[in-house]
């Protein structure tokens, strides 16, 4: 009797020990945040190089409501952002751990390629063109192209009305692109980032601003008497995490991580924290494991 209970006994301490639960109470509070077992990552990967570290630079949106904007405090906030939070959770790094990096639509490609940062989560459309250069993880949400004009505006409630019409949107864009190629008689103004567009939309000097749906929504709920969202959407913007080129293992890491969060409610308290407080909580989309 007495042995079979040394044993039992031995064997839960062994398990707390395997499970990394073994730390006294001091250290329990600084790994709420983390569900990794970061002594787990293969040796040379990303992930372990990242956990070593005990940070990672991340490339996101400074300029965006809802996504990813400079708060008084100098830190970023948004959904893009608290997706960010999820992935380096997993890696066993704390949310201030983190440095952020602002980049803009033209830039997030050559960010990554340049080591400049270790991913991307900045409203940033997965697809084939910047497959050629870099990789995606996700998509963790999917928008869509849309037209945000002046409050009072009255001749334009659809793509359908942009013949004549000057358009602005960020260089190096899928939107701005989509003008380009798909709409010959409309003038596309561009510049660095979607805020620029706000004072010439104000003033008249653009009729319309072109981009995501979420991305324009964020713009219309701090400037509700300037602007509105008119028509529907028409392209589809699958958000991926844009990291290396050929980092397979990473690449399924973060997918691994973004389906967890799906199922455990992570990603929609994600949401509801930040986009939500503007835009009902969509169902989560597909991994796209290419
Ligand atoms: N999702 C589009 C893109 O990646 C537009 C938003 C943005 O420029 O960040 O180009």
């Amino acid at each position: 009797m007495m042995r079979s209970r040394t044993i039992l006994v031995a064997a839960a301490a062994a398990a707390l020990v395997l499970a990394g639960c073994g730390d006294d109470d001091n250290t329990a509070s600084e790994t709420t945040t983390t569900s990794a077992d970061t002594s787990a990552f293969p040796e040379g990967s990303t992930m372990a190089r990242l956990a070593d570290a005990g940070t990672i630079t991340v490339g996101t949106k400074f300029d965006q409501p809802l996504f990813g904007l400079v708060g008084p405090d100098g830190e970023p906030v948004g959904f893009d952002v608290e997706v960010a939070k999820i992935i380096a959770g997993e890696l066993g790094i704390d949310p201030d751990d983190i440095t952020w990096k602002e980049t803009v639509s033209q830039n997030r490609e050559a960010f990554i390629q340049d080591d400049q940062v270790d991913i991307v989560v900045a409203t940033y459309t997965i697809n084939d063109k910047r497959k050629e250069v870099i990789d995606f993880a996700g998509p963790y949400y999917i928008a869509g192209q849309s037209l945000m004009v002046r409050a009072d505006e009255e001749s334009i409630a659809s793509s359908d009305d942009l013949a004549g019409k000057t358009v602005c949107s960020a260089e190096g864009s899928t939107p701005a692109k989509n003008i380009e190629d798909n709409f010959p008689d409309t003038t596309l103004q561009v510049f660095a980032q979607y805020t620029d567009c706000l004072d010439p939309l104000r003033n008249g000097q653009v009729d319309a601003v072109t981009t995501d749906n979420v991305i324009l929504a964020g713009y219309v709920s701090e400037n509700p008497d300037d602007f509105k969202i008119v028509g529907e959407q028409f392209t589809e913007e699958p958000y991926g995490i844009g990291l290396k080129l050929g980092d397979e293992e990473f690449r399924t890491f973060i997918n691994d991580t973004l389906e967890a969060s799906f199922e455990d409610g992570r990603w929609a308290t994600a949401w509801e924290e930040t986009a939500g407080s503007v835009l009902p909580t969509p169902d989560p989309p597909t991994v796209n494991r290419y």
